[in-house]
């Protein structure tokens, strides 16, 4: 019996990846459970028939594989998720710079058209609609910058949110893959016995075939024999 070193659970014999956290489980401890032997055909057909079904199952298995490696790979990259958040000051504190030139141009117009009329007390009119006018910019200036942070922020939250989400979904599919790789393995762990861990591949499979199609081989462990040379 086997369990994950990592999370604890109990694995099947042949299982390569943990069904409940996906880690990876140590092949050297990768048992191979008696009770799935297969006895192998003796005949030059069934042994071909038994290596084209290996050779799909490996090629299978194989392709799980890279997904799964490409997938662990992203994972692997880290996500940049830094919470930042725009300010309206952001956007603000060039309406303090037109406030400020409003109120200079009421001034300088105003004091003009005082001097020029010769009415000193118009000053405090001329005072009032400046400070209006700067006032009135302030507070447009304000809620503009207020509903631009809103709407920027609004558009970081969803990028993390949606960053977020694609993280999850590639660990949820990428635990499939392993839960379906594990179950792959061990629906074929029966030949486990008879074909060494590094021919199991699509490649050797095609190599047993040939051997058996062109007499090299009489059958399908004498074909895997002949692949030591
Ligand atoms: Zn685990």
């Amino acid at each position: 019996m086997t369990y994950c070193r990592k999370c604890g659970a109990q694995l099947k014999d042949n299982d390569v990846f943990c069904f409940k956290c996906g880690e990876t489980v140590d092949i050297e401890a990768n048992n191979l459970s008696e009770a799935n032997m297969l006895t192998l055909p003796q005949t030059k057909e069934e042994s071909i028939s038994v290596a084209e079904k290996l050779m799909d199952e490996y090629a299978s298995v194989e392709k799980l594989l890279k997904e799964i490696n490409e997938n662990e790979m992203i994972l692997s990259r880290p996500v940049i998720i830094d919470g930042r958040r725009y300010t309206g000051f952001r956007f603000f504190w060039p309406f303090l710079i037109y406030g400020y030139l409003a109120l200079m141009a009421v001034y300088i117009v105003g004091v003009i058209i005082c001097v020029l009329n010769e009415d000193p007390g118009g000053m405090v009119l001329v005072m009032f609609i400046g400070l209006a006018a700067a006032g009135g910019l302030m507070i447009w200036g304000g809620s503009l910058a207020g509903r631009k942070r809103d709407r920027l922020n609004k558009e970081l939250s969803d990028e993390e949110y949606e960053k977020r989400k694609r993280v999850k979904e590639l660990v949820e599919r990428t635990n499939e893959l392993k839960i379906k790789y594990n179950n792959k393995v061990n629906e074929f762990s029966g030949y486990h016995q008879y074909v060494p861990y590094q021919f199991r591949s699509k490649q050797h499979m095609e190599r047993v075939v040939f051997l058996l199609e062109t007499n090299k081989a009489e059958n399908f462990s004498d074909a895997i024999r002949l692949l030591d040379n």
